[in-house]
């Protein structure tokens, strides 16, 4: 394994996994990933576990959907979905085939997920942070869920929701195999 992943572990961090490419309960309808565990870059693992902590602090959970993905998996989504609003392309290498970005979501202690307003993966105007066509409780759940992750140093991405990565992400190398 590349000595900079890290395995995230419901031992050590109190999460819900529920990596969504490992199963076929994604858009592409595909079981894109060979396994089930869950990596990402040892200086995003220190982020993602201060946002455990404040979340925990809100008596909430955080569920994660993907972390790092393979830059050979990140070419079948591309080809899946030729949109670079919502998937970048291979040559531009994607955050989480660097290790460093998360998607995920909020749930509260007994686990069930917060409404949001769409699902993961929604790739529609609908996922935009911004937009006002969602109720008024899903927003709320947004900005709670962007708080948490901003104030453990994230960065978020406009056009998804779910989607963190760490501010300087392009310093952090593509990691072909994991
Ligand atoms: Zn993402």
């Amino acid at each position: 394994m590349n000595q900079n992943l890290i395995k995230v572990n419901k031992k050590d961090l109190p999460v819900i996994i529920d990596l969504r490419y490992a199963s076929t309960n994604n858009f592409t309808k595909k079981k894109l990933y060979t396994s089930d565990i869950c990596l990402i870059h040892k200086v995003a693992y220190e982020h993602l576990h201060l946002a455990v902590e404040i979340a925990k602090k809100q008596n909430l959970r955080l569920k994660i959907f993907d972390a790092y993905r393979p830059a050979n998996i990140q070419k079948k989504l591309w080809d899946c979905l030729p949109d670079p609003n919502f998937i970048a392309p291979p040559y531009k290498g994607s955050p989480h085939s660097r290790g460093v970005a998360v998607d995920l979501t909020l749930t509260d202690k007994q686990g069930n997920e917060l409404d949001m307003g769409t699902d993961f993966d929604e790739f529609s105007r609908l996922s935009y942070h911004g937009c006002l066509d969602i109720s008024a409780e899903s927003y709320k759940n947004r900005l709670l869920l962007l708080g948490i992750m901003i104030d453990a140093g994230w960065d978020f991405y406009r056009n998804e929701w779910w989607h963190y990565q760490l501010f300087n992400s392009k310093k952090f190398p593509i990691i072909y195999e994991s």
